[in-house]
């Protein structure tokens, strides 16, 4: 599928073979399985407030559809491509059969900056995008929520341009949405409690004290500030963090409390006075117990993953680490692996109480938004820590078995049309 071509897109498919190989997959059931359903690109032109219009590329992959609508994050980034979309949405089928969701996996996304443009130019992107998204979303079809650059202002939008299209309110059009529209209470911590919940399991089952514990997150936004406030609530000390901006560090803990602040003056973490620059990468390579990427795909690969010191590597990004990564990390019996569609799925778990709750006009509470989504993550990582032991499978491949697995038994039981 050469249409795919992109780094990330064949770092996702030598993945899906890996774990083939393992299932033993006749070679005929494995492009069926592997290769998106739909894809679409679509051109979007926009007046900006210079006078000028100027047009943007979107795209938006459903991966399959075989157990139900398609869900998936919506990126705004200056260098998504129609394959690294994707490979998200390959990701998201694995993620949302592992956490036992009726989705299949999408992921869409426009190759543009949101933080070089006005409030309202990023309005009229997001309006278009949907306009011209109408004849493949839907509640029972593809279900959008925000990712990288996009956020509840963003979903809101979408929903309102397709309530507008439709004559009447449609909140379970997205996820992700403000509360006042719908949206579900701890859906914007999901991702990263959900992180935090399971390097707690995982600090169990290695015997870490996350009391004190040392974290470094890379990639201060949703899922990495999340991630380290909660952990910070745990007792851990978060000595290292990160944007694109490039990094701080400092050995006592950084007063998170304080970044807050900066981050709302500056909307940058450089130039934190509380902490020592460092760069990206230094983040990574930082001695930690706990190091979370939470940014872009491919940052620990064959050339850092020897030097990496952590015990517990929790991938709140997706798909942060590269195959070559993977067989160096194998080896490393001193880092314990939470995989991407284990390690973020709090996310998705928590759109899928956000959809339900407006598919049914009844609203649930935070405690119980919770408990339910520690209920999923908990039996998610029983089973493929369970599995990853009982066939001496790293936790990577074990995860990816388990959603590759149900996916397959689901094709397999529906048959093949017509
Ligand atoms: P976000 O836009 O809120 O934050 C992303 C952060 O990463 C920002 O601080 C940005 O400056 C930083 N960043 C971007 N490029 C970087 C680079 N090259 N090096 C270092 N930092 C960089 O996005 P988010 O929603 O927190 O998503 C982060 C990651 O988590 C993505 O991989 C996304 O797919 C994944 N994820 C998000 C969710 C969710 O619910 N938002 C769910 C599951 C997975």
């Amino acid at each position: 599928m050469d249409a795919y071509d992109h780094p990330t897109f064949q770092m996702a498919c030598q993945q899906f073979d890996f774990v083939a190989d393992h299932l033993q997959m006749p070679e005929s059931e494995r492009p069926r399985l592997k290769y998106p359903k739909r894809a679409m690109i679509v051109s979007l032109p926009i007046n900006c407030e210079d006078g000028s219009t100027k047009v943007y590329t979107g795209f938006r992959v459903q991966h399959h559809l075989t157990l139900g609508p398609t869900k998936g994050g919506l990126r705004f980034h200056p260098e998504v491509t129609l394959g690294e979309v994707a490979a998200l949405a390959m990701w998201m089928s694995w993620k949302c059969a592992l956490t036992g969701l009726p989705y299949g996996g999408a992921k869409g996304g426009i190759a543009c900056d949101p933080h070089r443009m006005s409030p309202r130019e990023v309005e009229r992107l997001t309006r278009r995008y949907t306009q011209e998204m109408i004849p493949f979303i839907g509640p029972q079809i593809d279900v959008m929520a925000p990712d990288m650059g996009t956020n509840e202002q963003v979903m809101a939008w979408i929903m309102d341009s397709y309530s507008m299209h439709m004559g009447y309110s449609v909140p379970s059009i997205v996820t992700g949405k403000p509360l006042s529209l719908g949206g579900s209470l701890g859906r914007r911590e999901a991702t990263g409690r959900g992180v935090a919940h399971l390097v707690a399991r995982a600090a169990d089952t290695i015997g870490l004290k996350l009391k004190n514990a040392t974290v470094a997150v890379q990639g201060y936004g949703n899922v990495g500030a999340v991630s380290a406030q909660t952990l910070a609530g745990f007792g851990a000390k978060i000595i290292a963090v990160s944007d694109v901006s490039g990094g701080v560090y400092n050995a006592r803990g950084l007063n998170l409390g304080k970044l807050a602040e900066h981050l709302e003056k500056h909307r940058m973490v450089k130039g934190f006075s509380e902490g020592e620059p460092i760069s990206n990468e230094q983040v990574l390579l930082t001695p930690c117990d706990v190091l979370v990427p939470a940014a872009m795909e491919r940052q620990i690969t064959g050339a850092n993953a020897g030097r990496i010191r952590c015990r517990i590597l929790a991938e709140g990004a997706n798909g942060p680490t590269t195959p070559e990564a993977d067989a160096i990390l194998s080896q490393r019996e001193d880092i314990f692996v939470l995989p991407d569609i284990l390690c973020n799925a709090g996310g998705v778990v928590v759109s899928y109480f956000e959809w339900v709750q407006d598919l049914q006009s009844f609203f649930w509470g935070e405690k119980e938004v919770m408990e339910k989504l520690h209920h999923i993550l908990d039996e998610a990582y029983d089973r493929v820590l369970g599995n990853s032991r009982a066939q001496k499978i790293s936790m990577r491949t074990a995860a990816l078995c388990v959603g590759i697995q149900r996916v397959r038994e689901a094709k397999a039981i529906r048959g093949l049309f017509p």
